[in-house]
This record gives structure tokens, C-alpha cells and sequence, in this order.
């Protein structure tokens, strides 16, 4: 068995369906003390439903859970040091935001002047000490997501779950709670594991993401490895724009629709395909001696920071700085750098 930190996570061949749906196959991963980890995918991928598993929420088919090296897949969700902040914060109304966060605590019997300081503690660190004696409906959509993240913090369970907890939040208080829910992983060091849909946010939160899809976990790996080496065609097109370049080996490189492309490596296929990021191709006034191809602008993009570019032949997609002036007709020389092409698997 692989070796997870003594209070590392790991998940060992899960399997999980409900009725004909196959939701999990032979799912293991190991997660690390200390590490924040994100479960990403499409709806319907299967991610809640491991999530629920590694919190006792949902009995896996097969497979197991093992926590701190103890194995905890029959252990009810109560016993587990194990807490789950969920998409609806399902605060309590009538209670002050200091009683919704000392609710467990009080149910477990804490001495008084223990919640006190647990509690007053975590309300601090989310920046929530002035709304202490507050009630939920007194509190916006942001701050009412601190008191769910804090209600569970309290109980300082050595896995933190957060299943989609942004989801309900417009985007840019999102991007604010992302940075934030961050900040706090690193300054308290615990584990937690998000799960959510939404790449960008992946992104901006993880030590490392696995990207599942109909219930396999497809890549593990660094927000920056994921994004600039995809593995397949699902990831590549999943997180972020791509651009796919079917082709056949010829030599070092590939003869495609748009010329003969030099790679890197050579590719372990005969057919098949490799990904470039718009932003990875460039714009040049003449062509490049290798790698470049002519292209005519279909459709110009202003995006703020970015121009994008619609191509004929295509449909290929340049990234570029909005500074630079195209429009639709306009013909431009474009360089596929070798090591910005990505072979992929299939
Ligand atoms: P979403 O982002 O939409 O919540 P997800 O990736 O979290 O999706 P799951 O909720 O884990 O996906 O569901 C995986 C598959 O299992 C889906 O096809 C779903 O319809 C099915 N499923 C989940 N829970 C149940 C259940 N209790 N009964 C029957 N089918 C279920």
C-alpha cells in the first residue's frame, strides 16, 4: 500500500453505483497532511458522491478509507475527525452567529470557558468577532459562508470537506472568498478538500487537483501541470481553451491538416492528437522556418486584458495582448512553438 503521512488521507479502489449508474470506478488517491486538494469535474462525475464517502455520508461498494493510517470506511460520519462545509451553509436562524459555530461543541459537552476560546478564536481568524452576537439573516452571503467555514473549523477535525461551499456566492465575492479560503489553509496547515466544477477556482485554491470524469479520476497533478500538460483530450478542453491538432507520426513530428508540426518527443501513437493553448501560439509578421502556418482572422474578441482571435483554418484560437489590432479578414503569419505542443495519450 502506498505510505500517506500519519495523518495523511488516502482512498483505496473505491467503487460506488447506484443502480445502473456506475458513479465511481476503482477510484485511490492519497491526499497529504497539510495539503489542499480539489476534486474537479463536470456535473454528474462523480465527485460529491466520494466526497460523502470519505465523510461516512455514503457507504462505498468497495473500496476503503483510511485516515491517519486507521481504516475508517465503516465508521460513522459522527466518529470521524472529519467535517463537511456543504454548498447550502444551512446556518441556524435563530441562533447568533457565535451559537451557530459553538453548536457542536456544546453538543459534545465542551467545558464553557473552551468554546468560549475555541470559538472566539475562529470567529477571529474569519473576521467575524464584531458579528459575533449577529444572527444569520444579518450577515451577507460572504460572511454567512465564514460562519459555516468556521462552525466546522471549530471542531478542528483533521480533514476539512468543502463541497462546492462557493457556489452560491456571485463571482466576485467568489473570487474574494477563494483567496481568503486559501490564505486561511496555509495559515491554519490543515487538510482540505474541495470539490467543485469550476477550473478557474481550482486553480486559484489548490496544491493539487485530480480531474475526474464519469467517475475516474483521469490526472493528478499541480494546477500548473494539469493546465500546460494535459493528458487527454478531457482535461485539455476541460481546463481552459485548447486547441486540438489531429495528426498521423511522421519523422519527429506529425503531418496535420495545417502543415507538418516538429515535436518535442515523439509520440508513443501513430494517429492521434496533440493540444495548444491560444496563448502558447504567436503572431508574426513572416513565417517562422518551422511550425508556422498562414492564417486569416475570422473573428476578433476584445476581452480586456486579452484579444482573442477565431482563425480560418480552424477552428484555430490565438490569444493575444489586446493592445495588437486584428480584425475579421486580416491575414497573419502563426508560430506553434514545439514545446508548447502537448501530445496527448489518445
Ligand atoms: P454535481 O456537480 O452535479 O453535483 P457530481 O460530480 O458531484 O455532480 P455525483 O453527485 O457524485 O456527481 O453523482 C454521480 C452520479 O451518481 C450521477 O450520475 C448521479 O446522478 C448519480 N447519483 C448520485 N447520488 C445518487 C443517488 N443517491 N441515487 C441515485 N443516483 C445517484
Amino acid at each position: 500500500m502506498a505510505t500517506t503521512k500519519s495523518t495523511g488521507l488516502a482512498v483505496r479502489g473505491i467503487n460506488k453505483r447506484f443502480g445502473p449508474v456506475n458513479a465511481l470506478k476503482e477510484i485511490s488517491l492519497d491526499v497529504q497532511e497539510g495539503e489542499f486538494f480539489t476534486l474537479l469535474g463536470p456535473s454528474g462525475c462523480g465527485k460529491t458522491t466520494l466526497l460523502r464517502i470519505i465523510a461516512g455520508l455514503e457507504l462505498p461498494d468497495s473500496g476503503k478509507v483510511i485516515l491517519g493510517g486507521q481504516d475508517i470506511t465503516s465508521l460513522p460520519a459522527t466518529r470521524r475527525q472529519v467535517n463537511t462545509v456543504f454548498q447550502s451553509y444551512a446556518l441556524f436562524p435563530h441562533l447568533t452567529i457565535f451559537d451557530n459555530v459553538a453548536f457542536g461543541l456544546r453538543a459534545r459537552k465542551f467545558p464553557k470557558n473552551e468554546i468560549e476560546g475555541r470559538v472566539g478564536k475562529r470567529l477571529e481568524m474569519l473576521g467575524l468577532l464584531d458579528m459575533a452576537h449577529r444572527r444569520p439573516h444579518q450577515l451577507s452571503g460572504g460572511q454567512q459562508q465564514r460562519v459555516a467555514l468556521a462552525r466546522a473549523l471549530v471542531n478542528e477535525p483533521k480533514v476539512l470537506l468543502l463541497d462546492e461551499p462557493m457556489s452560491a456566492l456571485d463571482a466576485r465575492l467568489r473570487a474574494q472568498v477563494q483567496v481568503e479560503l486559501r490564505r486561511l489553509q496555509r495559515k491554519l496547515g490543515q487538510t482540505f478538500i474541495l470539490v467543485t466544477h469550476d477550473q478557474a477556482e481550482a486553480m486559484v485554491v489548490s496544491d493539487r487537483i485530480a480531474v475526474m470524469n464519469q467517475g475516474m479520476i483521469i490526472q493528478f497533478g499541480s494546477p500548473k501541470d494539469v493546465y500546460e500538460q494535459p493528458r487527454t483530450r478531457f482535461v485539455a478542453e476541460f481546463l481552459g481553451a485548447a486547441n486540438l491538432l489531429k495528426g498521423r507520426k511522421k519523422h519527429h513530428g506529425l503531418e496535420t491538416d495545417i502543415g507538418f508540426l516538429v515535436l518535442e518527443r515523439e509520440p508513443k501513437w501513430e494517429n492521434g492528437t496533440v493540444a495548444i493553448r491560444p496563448e502558447r501560439m504567436h503572431i508574426t509578421e513572416d513565417p517562422a522556418s518551422v511550425n508556422s502556418t498562414r492564417a486569416r482572422v475570422r473573428e476578433a474578441i476584445y476581452r480586456g486584458t486579452d484579444l482573442d482571435l477565431w482563425l480560418d483554418p480552424g477552428p484555430l484560437r490565438v490569444r493575444t495582448a489586446s493592445n495588437q489590432h486584428y480584425e475579421a479578414g486580416d491575414e497573419i503569419w502563426l508560430e506553434l512553438p514545439s514545446e508548447a505542443l502537448v501530445i496527448l495519450d489518445e
